[in-house]
């Protein structure tokens, strides 16, 4: 397996500077053998190619791919799991991933073990493009208070040591068990940073030196990077991920926009459903063109990017760059002690029984949480959405758990998270 993973790794690195013209190609020969491959073996795109009246006799070269229909999660989601994947395959041998990304409504998302590989492989290509090693200590701020025991057999060796640091202790707890790690490595969501940014400042001084941050999330402003940045005397790199998909698009060391990762992501930007000039803002669609499990094609992922430019960049990297346009699309929520809690670092959408759920604060000591069932709802689900609640916020602030029959959205994103506290940024 890993003499496998390491022939992929080195074939996904020396694409890194292929010729852009050679790498399109690339893509275009795997866009269509995956949306071959939909229309002969996956139910839902059989139904939903029939449906909008496309055949593949429509899809004959790449000026042709705006005649493939997009898709969205809700349509994912209101089908049966079988038929969204392959005919070949059955699900219980699958890896099967709960994601509700920043709708606050989860769709579960199935890959082959082969798949899961491929994934880290591309997410270790990134991390070692900016510079890391592969005996650099990483510390991992996650949202997972349970750390997983298992470790890769190159781990024990010493190789990609990783620790985990739990995002929802306090800052000053992170910090200490950051100084014990030392790590060269931090890899985070932006938000969580911005707290742990937040205490170095306090305290005047920073426990670690580590060489690079990796942010990833959805939270990254050009205010908390200068504030991440000064406090760690490091640079970040952002990493935008789909969390249906995988790592799809990152910076480099020359900060010049996020490159896409070409040769496994088509990815357009559409304004009113017509490609977007180089640098303008649009949606975001993207086919992962390693889904052959449960195939991602043209997914309207909802969020807004500028749209490619092809210019090669001064690292010398020539897959296209795109820009993320990062607002912060939910408010901070307070603990009683009135310290901050990133609302990424919650997983009530993979909790069973929820579809979608909406937190308000109205007060530091005031936390109303709306669920609305799924079709797996149980008398289990509240409580247990409560125990994780207050797991995270700690003790004196009072969680209150309601089943609603609605959560109102406004135009654009659903906000998952409110804060009334008057303080809020
Ligand atoms: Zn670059």
């Amino acid at each position: 397996m890993y003499v496998n993973g390491i022939k992929t790794y080195f074939n996904l690195k020396s694409n890194l500077k292929k010729p852009l013209s050679e790498l399109k190609e690339m893509q275009w020969r795997s866009f269509r053998d995956l949306v071959e491959f939909a229309y002969r073996q996956v139910s839902i795109y059989r139904h939903h190619f029939a449906k909008t009246g496309f055949s593949l006799e429509n899809l004959r070269d790449p000026s042709d791919i705006p005649n493939v229909p997009t898709t969205t999660k809700s349509l994912f989601q209101q089908a049966d799991a079988q038929d969204l994947i392959s005919d070949q395959l059955h699900i219980e041998k699958l890896v099967r991933k709960r994601t509700s990304g920043s709708s606050g409504s989860p769709l579960d998302v199935y890959y082959t073990p082969e798949d899961r590989i491929y994934r880290t492989i591309l997410h270790l290509r990134i991390l070692f493009y900016n510079g890391m090693r592969f005996r650099d200590k990483m510390a991992h701020i996650s949202d997972d208070r349970n750390v997983p025991d298992f470790r890769y057999s190159f781990q024990r060796l010493g190789f990609l040591p990783k620790e985990f640091v739990y995002a929802a202790d306090s800052a000053g707890d992170q910090l200490d068990r950051l100084a014990a790690i030392d790590p060269a490595v931090i890899y985070s969501y932006a938000s969580s940073m911005v707290l742990l940014a937040s205490e170095v400042e306090t305290q005047g001084s920073c426990p670690i030196k580590p060489k690079i941050i990796f942010t990833t999330g959805e939270l990254l402003n050009s205010d908390d990077r200068a504030l991440i940045e000064r406090a760690f005397s490091t640079k970040i790199r952002d990493i935008y991920g789909v969390v249906e998909m995988a790592d799809v698009a990152w910076e480099c060391p020359a900060g010049e926009g996020y490159h896409i990762n070409i040769d496994s992501f088509h990815v357009e930007v559409l304004n009113d459903g017509k490609p977007a000039l180089p640098g303008e803002p649009g949606k975001l669609v993207i086919t992962n063109l390693h889904s052959y499990a449960m195939p991602f094609i043209r997914y309207e992922v909802g969020d807004v990017v500028t749209a490619p430019i092809d210019d090669p960049c001064s690292c010398g990297c020539t897959f296209p760059r795109i820009g993320v346009l990062q607002g912060r699309a939910d408010d901070w929520l307070y603990k009683a002690d009135g310290s901050k809690v990133s609302p990424l670092i919650f997983v009530v959408a993979s909790i069973k029984g929820v579809l979608q759920y909406r937190m308000i604060q109205k007060a530091y000591d005031q936390l109303a949480v709306e669920i609305l069932p799924g079709p797996d709802y149980t008398d289990d689900t509240l409580p247990d959405v409560k125990k994780h609640v207050l797991e995270v916020m700690g003790s004196g602030v009072n969680v209150e758990v309601v089943k609603v029959d609605i959560i109102p959205q406004k135009s654009g994103k659903m906000r998952r998270v409110i804060s009334e506290i008057e303080s809020s940024p």
